[in-house]
């Protein structure tokens, strides 16, 4: 994997530009010096390829460069293949700048020096001086304002050991947000991604022919399919209408994201889960608005939900607040890891073994003294994981039988919250 490391003193934006390039933009950056303490890690995606950003930041305890932080940082930069040396060019350099310049020199490293908070052209004045650490020309960017971060990278990737093998095609989770009108589906995006490109309004089904909306998480990309297209007949009410630019999204998409409001839950929401968990795609419950739910009846409100979603008992839930930006890494976390459990492939061995277990575990259906035989067990598809068992008699298998199958295989082959098919193949 690919290193880089940003370095320089509090305060000039080091983890302003780590949360842009790593994929969003974090609800709080502190305005006083030195508040994160550690070294922070975190994975970006480029042009393909897969880097890992460390940011050095927490380790300066105050404007003072000594020798305990040079250590620590040494540490944290061991193996990155270059270094982004931030500075805040509106302020004049420091004597500690220069010695951290002295230092990056002596490392040996390839350094790319960023002048940040160059929000808008006209302070490309204040590169000058710049120039005088001695790692050729100082490059504008604003974290802020997200200018400037491409033409940063290109310069990053010209530090990177070309890979032998070709770079694998990352492929992105395509993700839907579906819901009824009002939820809050435009807010998370906008949460989610950071940017105003969708339209947020106050009106019911107000959001109207946006594209699919693309963005990198953690060195994933995510793709938000829209239903863009998809035209209100005439003669279908809205909640008609809403089905079927649900199911749209549904077809098209990896993981389905089911955003619901607490006040408002009903059938609609049952169904949607169901269509989606029946299409083979895992579903998550995004219960938004959350900070509408005073503190004192959080728990109140989440054992109401468990009652009423019970039928969807297998959705995984997170809780999110678009306006305070809560939940948003869980969510996004959640459909990293649903996605790569939906991807996933059991070898035959080990299907083999767990098929042994149940059959100790639970007595198969016996069928007017005729016995089921499972014989083999191998998994014939990913997304949805489809498994094939081969048995004596396809008809001896019970509902309750393969319930039974479907919990174990949940269960013990950690694919929760994962559609999961049986395909059963007779074998004399
Ligand atoms: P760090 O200590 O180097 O990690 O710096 P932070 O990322 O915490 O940023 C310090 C301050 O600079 C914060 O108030 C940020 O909002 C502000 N800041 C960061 N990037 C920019 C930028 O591109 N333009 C402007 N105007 N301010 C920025
Ligand atoms: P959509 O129709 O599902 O896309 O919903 P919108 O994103 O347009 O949001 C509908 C309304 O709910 C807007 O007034 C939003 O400001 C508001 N809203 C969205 N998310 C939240 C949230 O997490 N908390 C609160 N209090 N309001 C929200």
């Amino acid at each position: 994997m690919h290193k880089v490391a940003i370095v320089g003193r509090p305060n000039v934006g080091k983890s302003s530009l780590f949360n842009r390039l790593v994929g969003r933009r974090e609800a709080v950056v502190a305005d006083f010096p030195g508040v994160t303490r550690d070294a922070k890690e975190g994975v970006m995606l480029y042009q393909n390829h897969r880097i890992v950003l460390i940011d050095t930041g927490g380790l300066w305890s105050g404007d003072e460069w000594e020798e305990a932080i040079r250590q620590k940082a040494e540490w944290a930069m061991e193996g990155a293949q270059c270094v982004i040396f931030v500075l805040d060019p509106r302020d004049d350099l420091s004597a500690a700048d220069y010695e951290v310049a002295e230092w990056l020199r002596r490392l040996g490293k390839p350094v790319i020096v960023v002048a940040n908070k160059i929000d808008n052209p006209k302070h490309d004045a204040y590169l000058a001086e710049l120039w005088g650490l001695g790692f050729g020309e100082p490059l504008p960017v604003s974290a802020e304002h997200a200018r400037g971060l491409d033409d940063l990278m290109d310069r990053v990737l010209d530090y990177l050991p070309e890979d032998d093998a070709d770079v694998p095609e990352v492929a992105p989770i395509r993700i839907s947000l579906i819901g009824r009108p009002n939820v809050g589906k435009s807010s998370l995006l906008n949460a989610i991604t950071g940017s105003e490109r969708v339209i947020v309004s106050d009106v019911p089904g107000t959001t109207r022919d946006s594209v699919d909306v693309e963005w990198d998480y953690a060195g994933q990309r995510f793709v938000l399919v829209d239903t863009a297209g998809i035209r209100k007949r005439p003669d279908t009410s809205i909640e008609e209408y809403a089905m079927m630019r649900s199911e749209a999204a549904i077809t098209r998409s990896d993981v389905i994201l089911l955003v619901l409001n607490v006040t408002e839950l009903g059938d609609h929401e049952l169904k949607l889960a169901n269509l989606a968990y029946d299409s083979g795609k895992p579903v998550i419950v995004v219960v938004n608005k959350w900070d509408l739910v005073p503190d004192e009846d959080l728990k109140k409100a989440e054992k109401d939900l468990d009652q009423k979603l019970f039928h969807i008992a297998f959705a995984p839930r997170v809780y999110t607040s678009a306006i305070n930006e809560y939940g948003i890494h869980d969510l996004l976390a959640e459909a990293m890891k649903l996605y790569a459990k939906w991807q996933s492939r059991i070898p035959t061995s080990e299907l083999n073994r767990w098929l042994g277990v149940w059959q100790m575990r639970q007595r198969v259906p016996n069928f007017h003294g005729k016995q089921l035989k499972m014989y083999f067990m191998t998994q014939a598809e990913t997304a949805p994981p489809t498994f094939v068992i081969f048995a004596n008699r396809a008809d001896y298998v019970t509902r309750s039988y393969e319930n039974f199958l479907h919990n174990r295989i949940r269960e013990d082959l950690q694919l929760a919250g994962i559609p999961v098919k049986i395909v059963w193949k007779e074998k004399g």
